[in-house]
């Protein structure tokens, strides 16, 4: 690694760290070191690297980490974070918007006021960033990035740059056909017109809904598992008295059961333990499989074997 990392330093403009703790990177505040960490400084730096990069090792792409449990062992390889000003860009082209996959979906919020967008308010209210949204086809309060999108940008691991259109992506509830080894560079959104009071009172209401029915300000990932089809993960969750279960510092949220919390000193195997003790209770209450809807990533830990 630390041959790769002299001639990666060599060629590439952005920043290269090594054993980076990840724990950093993710809103669970869990999880081990990646070899290396690579933030490219521009879309040609990031060409630059898949060019040189030896096929022998692995790459991953992380956004805001905001749906990630990486494990304590941490990820061998390198891990690609979109987080320099280049990938942060929003433009306005006729009647789409174009921005940067790390965009943070949060900061959208000023720019569709200042623009007068409307339609898009439901991402703002969506921790992470836009190039996070594809993979899960991330959504709330009735609405889906598959229903904005109108294509995305992409590189894959060769280097090759194109553009994919929203029906190839073949979107459904929380999830795409999405390729591990593609990069979403940035994405066209539709920009419908909307009247600025009407589009600020509605990202209002939303926040406002997020304090009150979810963990706020809380090292959660958001929802631990997709709904089963026609059942609620949370409801599954209560009826097979799973609600009140820990594992070390992990432990599900008073508010809202199917967020699982780091309360401090969790290790991303307490969080993956508790998942999966539910998953069991569950499936031997009701029948039913629930489905990670967090990204596990990573090798565990061997101590906590
Ligand atoms: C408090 C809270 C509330 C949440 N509420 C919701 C909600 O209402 N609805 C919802 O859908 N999700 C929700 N989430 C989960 C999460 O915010 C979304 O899944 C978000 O879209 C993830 O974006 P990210 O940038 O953080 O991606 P990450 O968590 O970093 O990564 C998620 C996946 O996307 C991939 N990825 C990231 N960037 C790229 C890229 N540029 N190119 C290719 N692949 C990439 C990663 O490899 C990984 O597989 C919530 C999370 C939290 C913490």
């Amino acid at each position: 690694m630390e041959f790769l990392l002299n001639t990666l330093t060599r060629q590439l403009k952005g920043k290269i760290l090594l054993n980076e703790p990840l724990s950093k990177h993710t809103w669970l505040n869990v999880g081990g070191p990646a070899e290396i960490l690579f933030i490219p400084k521009d879309l040609d730096d990031l060409k630059n690297f898949l060019n040189h990069k030896p096929d022998n090792v692995p790459f991953y792409i992380i956004g805001g980490g905001s749906n990630l449990l990486v494990r304590d062992g941490g990820i061998k390889g390198i891990v690609i974070k979109l987080d320099s000003p280049y990938f942060r860009q929003i433009s306005l082209s006729k009647q789409t918007l174009i921005c940067s996959a790390g965009v943070k979906n949060t900061s959208l919020k000023k720019f569709l006021i200042q623009n007068q967008i409307g339609g898009l308010e439901f991402l703002c209210s969506i921790p992470g960033t836009l190039g996070g949204s594809i993979k899960t086809n991330a959504g709330c309060f009735g609405q889906s990035i598959s229903d904005v999108l109108e294509s995305a940008t992409v590189i894959n691991a060769e280097g090759q740059i194109k553009t994919v259109s929203n029906k190839q992506f073949n979107f459904s509830y929380r999830s795409s056909n999405f390729p591990p080894d593609w990069i979403i560079i940035s994405l066209t959104l539709k920009a419908d017109h909307g009247d600025p009071n009407q589009i600020e009172q509605k990202l209002k209401e939303q926040m406002l809904y997020r304090k009150s029915n979810q963990p706020y300000n809380a090292k959660t990932a958001g929802s631990t598992f997709k709904n089963p089809q026609g059942q609620k993960a949370w409801q599954l969750i209560k009826l097979s008295g799973c609600e009140n279960l820990t594992i070390g510092g992990a432990k599900l949220s008073e508010k809202h059961c199917n967020f699982m919390i780091n309360t401090g000193n969790a290790t991303a195997n307490d969080l993956e333990t508790l998942g999966n003790m539910i998953i069991e209770r569950v499936k031997q209450k009701t029948g039913i499989t629930l489905e990670w809807e967090i990204q596990r990533l990573g090798q565990k830990d061997e101590v906590s074997d």
